[in-house]
């Protein structure tokens, strides 16, 4: 044959790898948890399929019609028709993808449109598309800050700061959670001359708490360090124009770079980063994840493109959202459950559990009876916590939220979860 290998030559029947050597042997502590969970009778909280999606707030889930309130559909975008037909017509008229990446064949008509209504919707001088959230923060992060530069970033950040962070070859220093102080000794012990970015969400996902961004960004600027605030978790519906935290604080100078995605408040999927730097369009030449994957299908970005014009003239939506968040919040708060925050922050809700068996019990009591919330638990939450999180559209109505509190009460109370 032309490698020179005969048939003959391959062994059919392989030894088995030895147990120290399988590369699997590190996982076996998981397998073995998710085994005992299964076994306790409990249906597999990551294995739920959506069979049937009806709108931004209800699906049937095995056989049984289902309130989603553990989505990010905050704006309840995915089923607008003027979305649904944008998309449509880029099908027809563009294909069903683009085979390659931004920076040679893959930027057609609808990325630089869903760029320009990015700058439009952020009044910002760029905007660079990637093909998600997850990529924008590897990408950012991972480019702009280098050898002997700094990243310093909350201890709570999302798992794509952290991952930009290792993929790139600064140095990286944490900051207790939300703590301007501790923000301000760390910066405060670092040489002065390297460049520095310090990294922020403006809500966090877990417990749906806010950032004191003013304060942080005041330190920042303080240590001559340049800004990236995350805004995933508050597209459409902080600020006066929808633009985020940052926006509803005052700091729309002062922010050097937005990250956000399509895959929440926009309703599709991607993810992006705008900017003023003069110099930022040098991004699309140096930036890995960028480049060196396909770009979003044509489709995609043209949904996106008319949901985030949608959304700024979305007053109606915001003003429900907020409504929602707070009916939820107070209702819950008056049952006795332990929340994220005291106050409702933002469009996410996390009920604080005490452990993973009253977690799964609650969650499956709730999904039984017909509603879908999210199970967190670590690593993905703070503290080893184990939390039910609920997130609002704007689009559940209070009947939806009656029967979601109502089910709540149950369901905490058979599983202890209050009294
Ligand atoms: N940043 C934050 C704060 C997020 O919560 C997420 C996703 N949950 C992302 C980035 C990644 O976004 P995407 O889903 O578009 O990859």
């Amino acid at each position: 044959t032309e490698t020179g290998l005969q048939p003959e030559a391959i062994d059919l029947d392989p030894p088995a790898v030895a147990p120290e050597r399988d590369l699997f042997s590190k996982f076996d502590p998981l397998i073995a948890e998710r085994e005992a969970l299964l076994a306790s009778g409990v249906r597999d909280p990551f294995a739920i399929v959506m069979d049937e999606v009806r709108s931004p707030t209800e699906a049937v889930i095995k056989g049984r019609e289902t309130i989603l309130l553990g989505t990010y559909n905050y704006m309840g975008m995915t089923f607008d028709p003027d979305v649904i037909a944008a998309g449509k017509e880029a099908l027809e008229k563009f294909g069903s993808g683009t085979n390659g990446s931004r920076m040679l064949n893959g930027t057609f008509r609808d990325h630089v449109d869903a760029e320009e209504a990015l700058k439009e919707f952020y009044g910002a001088r760029h905007a660079m598309v990637f093909s998600t959230g997850y990529q924008a923060n590897l990408g950012i992060i991972s480019t702009i800050a280098g050898r002997g530069e700094y990243i310093i970033l909350d201890a709570d950040s999302h798992a794509s700061i952290y991952d930009g962070c290792k993929m790139g070859d600064a140095e990286v220093v944490r900051f207790r959670h939300n703590s301007v102080e501790d923000l301000d000794k760390r910066l405060g012990r670092l040489p002065k001359e390297p460049g520095k970015l310090v990294v922020l969400e403006g809500v966090y996902s877990m417990l749906g708490d806010v950032a004191p961004l003013k304060e942080m960004v005041a330190v920042a600027k303080k240590h001559g360090a340049m800004v990236l605030s995350d805004e995933a978790h508050s597209m459409g519906f902080y600020g006066p124009n929808g633009r985020g935290v940052y926006e509803d604080q005052g700091l729309e100078a002062d922010v050097d770079f937005i990250i956000g995605t399509f895959s929440k408040s926009v309703g599709t999927v991607g993810g992006f980063c705008v900017s003023n730097h003069p110099k930022f369009e040098v991004m699309r030449l140096a930036c890995r994840p960028y480049i060196f994957t396909a770009s979003l299908p044509p489709s995609v970005v043209a949904t996106a493109a008319t949901s985030i014009r949608k959304l700024m003239h979305a007053h109606n939506k915001r003003q429900h959202l907020w409504e929602n968040a707070r009916k939820l919040h107070g209702g819950l708060t008056a049952m006795g459950f332990k929340l994220g925050t005291a106050e409702p922050e933002s469009a996410i809700i996390a009920v604080i559990l005490d452990d993973q068996t009253q977690a799964v019990a609650m969650w499956q009591a709730l999904l039984e009876n017909g509603v879908y919330v999210n199970m967190a638990r670590p690593p993905a939450t703070p503290a080893g916590m184990f939390l039910l999180r609920c997130s609002l559209c704007a689009e559940h109505t209070t009947e939806q939220l009656n029967r979601v509190l109502a089910l709540f009460g149950e369901a905490g109370r058979a599983t202890g979860a209050i009294g």
